[in-house]
């Protein structure tokens, strides 16, 4: 593909020049149709039975966006009292938030017993803790799915090694615990890690929560985690996720559950990058080019602190380079390695890759920045936060979320 921006519309007509020129850059940009798109699409996932697709707002926590998750008729997860506080704010309702922490203290769980807000317990400790705040309460657990499923690729038998959920030998003490507090154990979930491309892990994990649910009686939900991946080698012409085939092939998985089990419980899922990972780019301009011992480096605005995730997991992001508002073509690629400007030799966005020549004053855009970008921003290198915009379905651009200031840094002296 030569380029994605154009090829979906990304910027409805605006012009992506005028946009940095007005609000400044580096600055996120959304795309209101792609975000709905995707959430809509999660919201599809299971027909047949009762299911509700919980956004996992770590991802990113803009209320703005959170109102898109909300009227697009998407739960949501939150990990921490912030993100069910940004829910609350955004509109959604306590009955729609799922509260799936870890290690949190008891002050922080009492915040979600006094809103009714229903709770996963990550830990026997956790839920022994939930007891005692809250006797004959309802509560959920999770559960860590590594043994039993761990046949099948990294992603799955990475479970047995993480620190999150409890592990199938333990279930005997949540029923201990749950009978000591007179609890309810509504639900179980799980999330077997992020970012696949191929269903087949995710399917065996279901089947093995599904087999694990078994031993308890009368669930009102189960839910399975998040991790849809989406194709971050798009100018490659990478695939996206199968989601067609997938829902294919979990029907009769719930089918079978069903039938044993005897009733339907609510079916839950929690995407995060999934929803909207796509739907954003990062606009930033390139203020120096230069050669060391033979290498190009492209020096952009856009920092670790702006977009931790390639110098945290080495993740790629595609990056299309825009000259005079123009998406500059992708023949004659040349090597270059694209950095930001925070004095560390590991803020690099793009390492020895194949891109047109850039040059100072171009726009660098970074593609796929929705999951897991401004939610991760840092002020490292005392650099305030960026702006983020949205891009309406009538081409109208809205600032949802004002650029930090060094005032705003200098607050909190
Ligand atoms: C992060 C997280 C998710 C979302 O993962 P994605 O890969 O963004 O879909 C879902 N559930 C839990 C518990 C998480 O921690």
């Amino acid at each position: 593909m030569n380029s994605f921006i154009e090829s979906v519309n990304f910027f409805e007509g605006n012009n992506p020049e005028k946009l940095a020129e007005t609000y400044g850059t580096p600055l996120y940009v959304y795309n209101e149709k792609i975000l709905r798109n995707r959430m809509d699409a999660v919201a599809k996932v299971i027909t047949k039975y009762p299911y509700t697709a919980n956004y996992s707002v770590k991802a990113n926590t803009n209320i703005h966006i959170l109102k898109l998750a909300l009227e697009e008729g998407n739960n949501c997860d939150a990990m921490s009292v912030g993100e069910i506080q940004m829910l609350l704010k955004a509109g959604f309702p306590v009955e729609r938030i799922f509260f799936v922490p870890n290690n949190v203290s008891a002050e922080e769980m009492q915040f979600a017993i006094e809103h009714g807000i229903m709770t996963s317990c990550d830990s026997l400790a956790q839920l022994e803790l939930y007891g005692s705040l809250n006797k004959g309460g309802k509560v959920a657990v999770r559960i860590n799915p590594g043994v039993g499923a761990g046949h099948h690729e990294k992603v799955v038998t990475g479970g047995k090694k993480t620190k999150f959920g409890i592990s199938e030998e333990f279930i005997p003490q949540i029923f201990e615990i749950a009978k000591k507090y007179d609890l309810t154990i509504a639900g179980i979930n799980q999330h077997i890690g992020s970012l696949f491309m191929d269903p087949q892990p995710y399917l065996d994990a279901v089947s093995n929560l599904l087999r694990i649910a078994l031993q308890f009686k009368d669930l009102e939900f189960i839910d399975f985690g998040g991790g849809y991946g989406i194709p971050y080698h798009k100018l490659d012409d990478e695939a996206v996720f199968p989601m067609e085939d997938f829902k294919k092939r979990l029907e009769p998985i719930l089918d079978d559950f069903v039938a044993k089990y005897g009733k339907a419980p609510l079916f839950k899922s929690e995407p995060g990058r999934f929803c909207v990972a796509e739907g954003s780019v990062i606009l930033g301009r390139v203020h120096a080019v230069k050669h060391n011992n033979g290498k190009t480096f492209a020096g952009t605005d856009i920092g670790m602190n702006v977009l931790v995730r390639p110098s945290m997991y080495d993740s790629w992001h595609d990056i299309e380079v825009i000259r005079d508002g123009k998406v500059v073509a992708r023949d004659n690629l040349m090597e270059q390695t694209v950095t930001g400007n925070i004095c560390e030799s590991g803020d690099i966005l793009a390492k020895d890759r194949q891109l047109p020549e850039i040059k100072r004053g171009n726009l660098a855009c970074v593609l796929d920045t929705g999951a897991y970008g401004w939610s991760m921003c840092s002020t490292y290198n005392s650099r305030p936060r960026p702006a983020e915009v949205l891009i309406c379905k009538d081409g109208s651009v809205k600032v949802i979320r004002r650029r930090e200031t060094i005032e705003d840094l200098m607050k909190l002296f």
